[in-house]
């Protein structure tokens, strides 16, 4: 729900300050309907649904994978696609991975949002509200700003989303920001956010011309500057920076670009995560031996690797993805 609509609107009502925290209270543990809200006077509760739309997203469509995710397509009141996924994991883990743009303008060429029109920035409510979307669905635990559009574009709106999501039981430590490297967003995030969000940083190549040719952003931002900003946040916070790395078959994927990888991050300041490309028609994935010998390779340089797990895909909900086709 649109957060200020409703703080202007029970002002305008007269109510006193503490009517929106309660109305909030009820969202953010799942409620359904200011119905719902037995605590809120009855006439109150029919002006609010009257006067402030219980979400700021209507749901379009929903696809359910058959590994229980699911992924939802949304359009804001002014018409735009948002789409977000629900991800259920065998330990109980319920994750969600939220847009904090519709569309993104960068254009990065293994992506699918990359190669739709973009849109705008989602506001924090537009954010919130893909959560509180499941959040009536199931208790979640994590969440991943890994959606449609780069979060740090969005800095303001991602932030007050992301310290609303612990009132939905998504504590800090459970949620990851993924950024290309846009530094005037992760130089913000170094300086002011205190809370212990995880980073995580898009590399898929440490070759400056490879890089660029596969995410143009990187002649604005070079990997270099933004690995050198990533290590004052190490120094700072005394936490390691995540680094996603897709697998592309014969374009990053040989021995030799995992060591120079190593190199460029050397040692203790970062972890890294090979993620299979998800097929979106531009590029092959690179087949599971040669993601284990890539690994090998940082293994051996002493870089923590995992490989991700791959989740939704049959739905087109996986990593990179997301792109409205009716957008
Ligand atoms: N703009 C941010 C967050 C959104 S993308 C960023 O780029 O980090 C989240 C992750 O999915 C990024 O690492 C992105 O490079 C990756 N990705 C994009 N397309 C993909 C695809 N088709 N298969 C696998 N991963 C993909």
């Amino acid at each position: 729900m649109d957060l200020d609509l409703l703080d202007t609107t029970l002002a305008e009502l007269g109510q006193p300050a503490y009517r929106s925290g309660q109305v909030w209270e009820w969202a953010a543990r799942g409620a359904a309907s200011y119905e719902e809200m037995t605590n809120l006077p009855a006439p109150l509760r029919d002006e609010l649904a009257a006067h402030v739309p219980f979400s700021t997203l209507k749901v379009e469509s929903e696809a359910r994978s058959k590994d229980g995710t699911v992924k939802t397509l949304f359009r804001t009141a002014d018409g735009h696609a948002v789409e977000a996924v629900l991800m259920r994991y065998r330990d109980g883990r319920r994750s969600i991975c939220v847009s904090s743009q519709s569309g993104c303008p960068l254009t990065c060429t293994f992506c699918a949002t990359g190669k739709m029109r973009f849109a705008r920035n989602l506001t924090a409510s537009e954010i919130l509200d893909q959560a509180l979307h499941f959040r009536r669905v199931e208790a979640i635990d994590h969440a991943v700003f890994m959606g449609m559009g780069e979060p740090f574009m969005n800095f303001d709106g991602v932030l007050v989303a992301a310290r609303r999501l612990p009132e939905l039981g998504i504590t800090p430590r459970r949620m990851t920001i993924s950024t290309v490297g846009w530094m005037p967003g992760l130089t913000r995030f170094i300086d002011e956010v205190e809370e212990p969000i995880r980073l995580a940083v898009s590399v898929h190549a440490a070759e400056p011309t490879l890089r660029s040719s596969l995410m143009p952003v990187n002649d604005r931002y070079p990997l270099t500057d933004v690995l050198n900003e990533c290590r004052r946040y190490v120094a700072l916070r005394n936490r390691r920076v995540y680094i996603e790395y897709v697998m592309l078959a014969g374009v990053n994927d040989a021995p030799s670009q995992a060591a120079a990888l190593g190199r460029s991050l050397g040692p203790d300041a970062f972890k890294v995560n090979l993620i299979p490309y998800n097929p979106t028609g531009f590029y092959d994935g690179s087949s599971r031996d040669t993601i284990a010998a890539f690994k090998a390779v940082l293994d051996r340089a002493r870089i923590p690797t995992t490989i991700r797990l791959t989740r939704g895909r049959d739905i087109a909900a996986a990593c990179g993805q997301l792109a409205a086709v009716s957008a």
